[in-house]
């Protein structure tokens, strides 16, 4: 089992010495694994796709396709009531999953569930009375304020372009972050998103695999050129490292990012990474 950077006290620590030094001029993310990140800016927290909990593992435990659990979990969703955003690009467990979602919306009174408006019924049913009043859809090309993020949905392909699935561009004081969600590239993608000079991208790396029969997504090398195509000024990988049966190495999409004079950071999970706004 691969160990977090930070973990459970220890992470919480850092986020609580983050947020009482937290200015609107520096970014904080910390890779929670798999697509999940926590985002700090000016005090406030954002949680893009978290999965904390072991639901998948459990449900596919007597399957032919169990999901052995990779690296140990970061933090129990039930301490993370500072939180107040969070998003669900798509409804696949690992991007939507009530064992993570009802502890946090019990733990953070305030926290809203951002999601693509196809998504509402499946939602709704999925986390029962825990989503009464906290549900943010948003179509395409709109726009939603939650907290003080900004958040607009963008197309995304997993492996087919359909309303179900979406990215997110999150609007961060004067930070710009997109937020693929489960995507492979299609055609229209990166001038979408060139426009919003995008600050950091969060792209998954573990590629299209028809043996494990799950959709697929980009791998490393697609992932470095979409960053550099949109124009990203950094990207971070993720979607690896959680489930044994479907990850990748992120030794492709390095090699790529160097080739291609991509700026990019490698998290563990748990781990914080710093970006201050450039002048
Ligand atoms: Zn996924």
């Amino acid at each position: 089992m691969i160990e977090p950077v930070l973990k459970d006290d220890a992470f919480l620590a850092d986020v609580a010495a983050v947020r009482a030094s937290a200015t609107a001029d520096r970014l904080f993310v910390w890779w929670l694994g798999q697509s999940g990140f926590l985002i700090c800016q000016a005090g406030d927290f954002l949680l893009f796709d978290p999965y904390l909990s072991d639901s998948l593992t459990k449900k596919y435990a007597t399957t032919d396709k169990p999901h052995v659990r990779m690296t140990a979990r970061v933090v129990d969703p039930a301490r993370l009531d500072f939180v107040t955003a969070v998003t669900s690009s798509h409804t696949h467990t690992d991007h939507l999953d009530a064992e993570t979602l009802v502890p946090l919306f019990a733990a953070s009174r305030r926290a809203k569930l951002v999601l693509p408006a196809a998504n509402v019924g499946v939602v709704a049913q999925r986390l029962g009375s825990a989503a009464n009043g906290r549900l943010v859809p948003i179509a395409d090309r709109a726009q939603a304020n939650v907290s003080t993020f900004t958040f607009e949905t963008v197309p995304a392909a997993h492996e087919e372009l359909a309303p179900e699935f979406a990215g997110f561009v999150a609007t961060a004081g004067p930070f710009r972050i997109y937020h693929s969600g489960d995507t492979v590239r299609f055609p229209g993608i990166a001038e979408r998103l060139r426009p919003h000079r995008i600050d950091v991208a969060l792209l998954p790396i573990n590629g299209r695999a028809p043996e494990r029969r799950v959709a697929g997504n980009l791998n490393g090398p697609e992932a470095a050129q979409l960053a550099h195509d949109i124009g990203a000024r950094w990207v971070i990988p993720c979607h690896y490292d959680m489930f044994e049966f479907n990850t990748a190495s992120p030794a492709a999409f390095i090699a790529e990012c160097e080739r291609v004079g991509q700026r990019h950071v490698v998290l563990r999970a748990g781990e914080r990474w710093t970006l201050a706004h450039a002048p």
